[in-house]
């Protein structure tokens, strides 16, 4: 069993309702539930991947960690210390140990700055270094994560994607964090520049003694990448296990039916295509009892009313299925 100190990050019943405004009188008309109800943990020196189609509301979970947006209810400690309410310095502290890799590397860097300072700036505005120890430290990140110390003068419209997404891990590892939320972080990139990728974020994990969160739609990232998978659906986390786990005894029909959609080259592997039918409901009015309930095609009477809870077996598998109950 785990030692809850040896958790680097434990969530407890975390909920993100947003509140839907009625257009004239600005009342609140209903939420959407964006994530709902979710509970677990990440050991020091795990990655634990969390996955699922699009609006899942697996990466409003990331920015809930970071403290991006405020959660509605539920815990989040990082090592150990309660920070879900953190303000200020306290909430400073918090993002010292706990940075984010964004899906578009684009995006999240700063167009007007050589790259450069991107990545020495936290030092210097943190306190952590004067601006001379900052350049250097920057350099040697720069060295660890494949870029040329040329390129630490270059903006950001002079790299490559891969590139952009290296000087993005290099500017999460200044600050020194215990662990790292990537979301989608590789999905913006070509397949063999992902792999380049990946095998550096699996490199950087052991030298640094970094735990991940890693987000994405894509099982074969995930299953490159992870100890650890959640399945979320509709802002819950359906089921939880460890990677071979999931890949060999999925237990949820929803995660079934996500395995079945992954090619396979072994024949004697591949699994019967399950095609669930219909869309994803709507968050904002999401299905009575299961949220699967209306797309599950092992879907019961009592599936339809009441909502199942999770279940942990023996070997640590979770999984929220009236099927087990
Ligand atoms: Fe399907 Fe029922 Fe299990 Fe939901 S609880 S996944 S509807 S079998």
């Amino acid at each position: 069993m785990t030692n809850a100190n040896q958790n680097v990050l434990e969530l407890d019943n975390i909920k993100m309702y947003f509140p839907i405004k009625s257009p004239f009188l600005k009342r609140t008309v209903g939420y959407v539930k964006a994530v709902d109800d979710i509970s677990l943990s990440i050991r020091k020196g795990e990655t634990l991947g969390i996955v699922g189609e699009s609006g899942c509301g697996k990466s409003t979970l990331g920015r809930v960690i970071m403290r991006i947006y405020n959660p509605t209810s539920g815990e989040i400690r990082i090592n150990g210390e309660d920070i879900t309410r953190a303000k200020g310095q306290e909430l400073k502290k918090v993002r010292k140990q706990c940075q984010m890799v964004f899906q578009d590397p684009f995006a999240s860097l700063n167009p007007t700055m050589r790259v450069g300072e991107i990545v020495s700036e936290p030092l210097w505005v943190n306190k952590i270094m004067d601006k001379k120890g900052a350049e250097s430290k920057a350099k040697e990140l720069f060295e660890r994560v494949g870029l040329r110390e040329s390129d630490f003068y270059k903006f950001p419209h002079e790299f490559s994607g891969g590139q952009k997404q290296r000087v993005g891990i290099a500017r999460a590892l200044a600050l020194n964090p215990n662990l790292i939320i990537a979301d989608e972080a590789v999905s913006a990139l070509d397949v063999s520049i992902q792999a380049q990728i990946l095998n550096l974020l699996n490199e950087l994990k052991a030298e640094y003694h970094l735990a991940y969160m890693f987000i994405t739609h894509n099982l074969a990232v995930v299953k490159h990448i992870s100890d650890r998978i959640g399945v979320m659906y509709l802002g819950h986390l359906v089921e939880l296990a460890d990677k071979k786990e999931i890949f060999d005894h999925p237990l949820h029909p929803y995660t079934e039916a996500l395995l079945s959609a992954v090619p396979v080259v072994d024949k004697r592997k591949r699994r019967e295509r399950i095609i669930l039918s219909g869309d994803t409901p709507n968050p904002a009015k999401p299905p009575s009892g299961c949220p699967f309930s209306n797309r599950c095609p092992k879907c019961m009477e009592i599936c339809k009313t009441a909502a199942p809870k999770k279940m942990v077996l023996e070997n640590g598998h979770q999984v929220a299925c009236h099927l087990y109950q």
